[in-house]
């Protein structure tokens, strides 16, 4: 099937695009990597009157490192952010889950600012976004406004930018010297959805987490930050206090059926990311077999 007819701007600054947005509403859809926008059109899943294209706004392009914050366009490619030493060093969660996302084709053309714009419940990167504690940097014609990355995702494919408004950036805390990470996903095949996956970032001290924070995905309508890590913080982590806290994280969780997984498989294999990273963030392998 192919596309039902549409008009197309190219941007030619952000506030042209901004100005495009205001005059044609919810007609109107932002072209970045056309990734999972193209698709979309071509199953008819939605039919724009407009597109306006910003591939030409340098301006959100690039990662800088200022002040301990990395600040990342939103034109940012999934292959820039792979290949960048800057990510590597102060965000290597996002450069391991980048690996995740889909194939090279699509990583060379897919945008940071897309796949959190589009949203998708299964994708990796809004989740990094929750565990890194990032603030998505939207952009209106009345100025710019922080989001936090837990408030930003609201629904499938929903998200609290407004119709007019583009998303310009995000930024992110560089990680501190004793920070760890881990990030693993159940997929049928390399570079597919995730069936569920788990991202977290960590600051161990003394054997136990001075800070944790765990992002869950494909478990529900949106990426979902665990509330169980406050049971795991600042205390020492005993078996059974893993065991429980991975049955508190399942009822925590709404997940959804669909034709990869049950809710109830879901749900077990969220327990079973939650105690796998718990052991590899510590460095206890013994904590691995705590489900049995
Ligand atoms: C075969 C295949 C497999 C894939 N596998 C995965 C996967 O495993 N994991 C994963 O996460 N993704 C996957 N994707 C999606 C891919 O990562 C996309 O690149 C990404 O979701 C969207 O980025 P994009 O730049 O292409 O956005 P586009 O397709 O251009 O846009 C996506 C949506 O975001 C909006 N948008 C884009 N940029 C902005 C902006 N700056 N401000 C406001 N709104 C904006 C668009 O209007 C549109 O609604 C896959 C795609 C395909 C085709």
């Amino acid at each position: 099937m192919k596309a039902s007819a549409f008009s197309y701007a190219r941007a030619t600054s952000v506030g042209n695009a901004l100005e495009l947005l205001a005059a044609h509403g919810d007609g109107a859809k932002v072209l970045s990597g056309g990734q999972s926008l193209m698709p979309a059109m071509n199953l008819r899943l939605i039919t724009p009157e407009l597109l306006i294209d910003i591939g030409d706004l340098g301006e959100l392009r690039g990662i800088d490192l200022a002040g301990g914050v990395l600040r990342i366009g939103a034109l940012t490619r999934h292959v820039e952010l792979l290949n960048s030493a800057e990510i590597g060093g102060h965000a290597p969660l996002l450069s391991e889950a980048i690996a995740h996302v889909a194939h090279p084709a699509i990583r060379n053309k897919g945008t940071l600012g897309g796949s959190l714009a589009h949203a998708d419940p299964a994708s990796e990167l809004p989740a990094c976004m929750l565990a890194l504690n990032a603030a998505i940097v939207v952009r209106g014609r009345t100025g710019e406004r922080r989001i936090a990355a837990k408030d930003f995702f609201t629904g499938i494919y929903q998200t609290a930018l407004a119709a007019d408004e583009l998303l310009v950036a995000v930024e992110l805390p560089a990680v501190q010297q004793d920070s760890v990470h881990f990030f693993h996903e159940f997929a049928r095949r390399h570079g597919d959805y995730a069936i569920v996956g788990l991202a977290a970032q960590a600051i161990v001290r003394g054997g136990t987490f001075a800070d944790l924070r765990i992002a869950l995905f494909a478990v529900g309508d949106r990426p979902v930050l665990a509330d169980v890590t406050a049971r795991l913080t600042s205390v020492a982590i005993t078996p059974a206090l893993l065991s429980d806290a991975a049955a508190a994280l399942a009822e925590e969780l709404d997940p959804q059926e669909d034709q990869q997984a049950s809710v109830a498989m879901r749900r077990h294999l969220a327990k079973v990311l939650l105690v796998r990273g718990v052991s590899a963030l510590l460095g206890r392998p013994e904590l691995a077999g705590v489900l049995g």
